[in-house]
């Protein structure tokens, strides 16, 4: 029950109105019996500065971060992890005992927990896109100990900033979407992450697309794990196409729930929630509106 008591942690975004993060977290919130509720507040731009000093002050528990705001927030924080700075984004903050923000990246944790026990250690993986998804993306594959990654995009901006930023660390190469190489690497994938929208529901998008169109994923075989970071719709056009051609698909929402669960422990100092309690609000969720958020 809400009380006098009750405090509060906020998703800080915009739009954020789709967001399922208060659906999975207020679930977890109750199922630890915390006296906390999560809500989402859009925020305008201008208005990001006068909103994070405000909550400061205010019985504010915790905040996630999202877009547009997960480079910008930096400069509002007085301690920031490695994580966040290696990835130059941040999700997720707290106060500290002098009531500053202390911020951290939750997204690559996330990202890894479908595939930490599918032993890809020396394996070769694609990522699809070059922007702010990549960058985990790219991070947990090296914390996974992957052999090579080959970042495919249409960007070569970005691409180019991606490589330089990881190549220290990975046998990293970068390739435009029309280079014909593309199709070699597609052959001998063990995985492919896709961190483009393409295929993801909007007010406007098309959801029967794959990236790049589907002559692209021509050499496409079983061996594949595919693994498309949208979960809406779910599955999406392309884990449609990938699972017809026998490969195993991971879809987005897998990776939401985990960074949402290391967000949560972050907030409580350790607290762990099962896996299934955030996972079951999300489907019955889903399932109530006909996947329709
Ligand atoms: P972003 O920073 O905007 O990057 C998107 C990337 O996709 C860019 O490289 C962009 O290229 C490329 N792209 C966009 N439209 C494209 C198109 N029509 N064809 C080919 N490439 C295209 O976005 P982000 O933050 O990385 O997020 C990307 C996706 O990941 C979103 O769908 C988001 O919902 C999802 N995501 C899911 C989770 C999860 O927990 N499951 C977490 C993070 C992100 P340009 O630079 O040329 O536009």
């Amino acid at each position: 029950m809400i009380t006098s008591k009750t405090s509060f942690i906020a998703l800080i975004g915009n739009p954020i109105s789709h967001s399922l993060s208060p659906i999975m977290q207020n679930a977890a919130l109750q199922y630890l019996g915390l006296d906390l509720i999560y809500i989402a507040i859009p925020c305008r731009n201008e208005d990001l500065k006068i909103v994070l000093n405000s909550l400061k002050k205010i019985n504010c528990k915790g905040l996630n971060i999202t877009i547009p705001f997960k480079e910008k927030v930096f400069d509002l924080c007085s301690e920031i992890s490695p994580i966040a700075n290696q990835l130059k984004a941040i999700n997720t903050l707290k106060l500290n005992s002098e009531r500053e923000w202390v911020a951290t990246n939750t997204d690559v944790e996330g990202f890894i927990y479908p595939l930490k026990d599918l032993f890809l250690t020396n394996k070769n993986s694609i990522v699809i896109g070059s922007g702010g998804a990549a960058r985990s993306v790219i991070q947990g594959l090296i914390n996974l100990n992957f052999s090579t990654i080959s970042v495919v995009s249409r960007n070569k901006t970005s691409l180019d900033g991606l490589i330089k930023n990881f190549e220290n660390q990975i046998k990293i190469q970068g390739l435009l979407n029309n280079d014909d190489r593309t199709q070699n690497v597609i052959k001998e994938a063990d995985l492919i992450v896709n961190t483009t929208p393409v295929g993801m529901k909007t007010a406007t998008n098309e959801t029967n697309e794959l990236p790049y169109g589907e002559i692209f994923w021509k050499s496409l075989n079983e061996k594949t794990i595919v693994y498309d970071l949208i979960y809406n719709p779910a599955p999406t056009e392309l884990l449609k196409f990938s699972s017809n051609r026998g490969c195993m698909t991971i879809d987005g929402l897998q990776m939401l729930i985990a960074q949402g669960i290391q967000s949560l422990s972050f907030w409580t100092d350790g607290l762990e929630v099962p896996f299934h309690v955030m996972n079951d609000a999300l489907k019955q969720y889903l399932k109530k509106n006909n996947g329709n958020f």
